[in-house]
């Protein structure tokens, strides 16, 4: 295969995992809900775990994506020094959600600011965003498609807490977002935590917190400590699906962190809805293809 064969051959995988990942949830969050669902006995809480399940299914039959927000989709990008198509893959990506746009069909839902314009396309200045990891001595390529909803961006915060605020503080942040915040990106949440030395840095991780499977732990036993003592704090507040009360309020809690200054820990909040779509592809230096998040699965 010559390069422009593989380049056409990458955007056409990427674009169909894109759509994909529109109607279909990872099994993770799929099995997630199931086990909430399970849990619930109030009526209405049944009713909108049963309501999602609904939806998930006409999604699968009438083939159209499960959330009528398309949000603004993200990659993170995790590609060997040798993979064949490094230098190409931003302009391919941006080519995959044109064709994701059409073959969806996905809702447009990128708007140029300041021109307040919607582009047509899901395509606009720096969009589909792309967080790159470089893997060395790897011709290969890891790539997580993320649609980043309205609802389930806007909880969103990052802060630099005042040096006395502690740990305690990053808590309190993420108490005072979720409870304040929280019903608009559609409960049971997945809560994304980034902790480090600024702002940008824990913004960043608390995204990729939610790229994590729903299950993982952090690697540092505190961390995972941490996350288990904010998951069963959420959970007692008993925000239930689609903010309506019930048994749970989380999927999970995820943190990521990066050492941080002495002085400072800037905190950082991102939440997922339950209809996090997410979807992990690893291609090949062949362009052969092995879904990651939902198993068995050939586009
Ligand atoms: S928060 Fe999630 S489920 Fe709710 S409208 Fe947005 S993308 Fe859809």
């Amino acid at each position: 295969m010559n390069t422009a064969e593989q380049l056409e051959k990458f955007i056409d995988i990427m674009a169909r995992f894109t759509v994909y990942t529109g109607k279909y949830l990872p099994d993770d969050v799929y099995a997630k809900l199931q086990d909430l669902r399970e849990k619930e006995d109030a009526a209405l809480a049944t009713i909108v775990y049963d309501a999602m399940f609904e939806d998930l299914r006409l999604a699968h039959e009438l083939d159209r994506p499960l959330c009528q927000d398309t949000g603004v989709i993200q990659y993170f990008v995790q590609v060997g020094s040798r993979f064949p198509l490094l230098d190409h893959i931003e302009n391919a990506l941006v080519e995959a959600v044109k064709k994701a746009t059409r073959l969806g069909p996905l809702r447009h839902n990128a708007v140029e600011v300041f021109e307040e314009k919607n582009t047509g396309n899901n395509v606009g200045k720096r969009i589909p965003w792309i967080d790159w990891e470089l893997v060395p001595d790897s011709d290969e390529a890891t790539i997580y498609v993320y649609m980043a909803g309205g609802g389930c961006s806007l909880p969103g915060i990052a802060r630099v807490l005042m040096p006395l605020e502690g740990y305690e503080g990053v808590v309190k942040l993420v108490f005072d977002q979720v409870t304040s915040y929280g019903i608009n990106a559609c409960p049971p949440l997945l809560i994304g935590i980034g902790i480090a030395g600024s702002v940008e840095v824990a913004a960043k991780l608390s995204k990729k917190a939610l790229l994590r499977p729903i299950g993982s732990q952090n690697s540092n036993p505190r961390g995972a400590e941490l996350e288990a003592l904010i998951e069963a704090g959420l959970n007692a507040i008993k925000i239930g699906p689609g903010g309506l009360g019930g048994e749970n309020s989380v999927m999970g809690v995820h943190i990521e962190e990066a050492a941080r200054h002495p002085a400072t820990i800037a905190a950082a909040l991102s939440t997922g809805c339950w209809a996090h779509r997410r979807g992990v592809i690893k291609i090949k230096a062949d362009m052969e293809y092995q879904i990651i998040s939902h198993q068995g699965v050939v586009l």
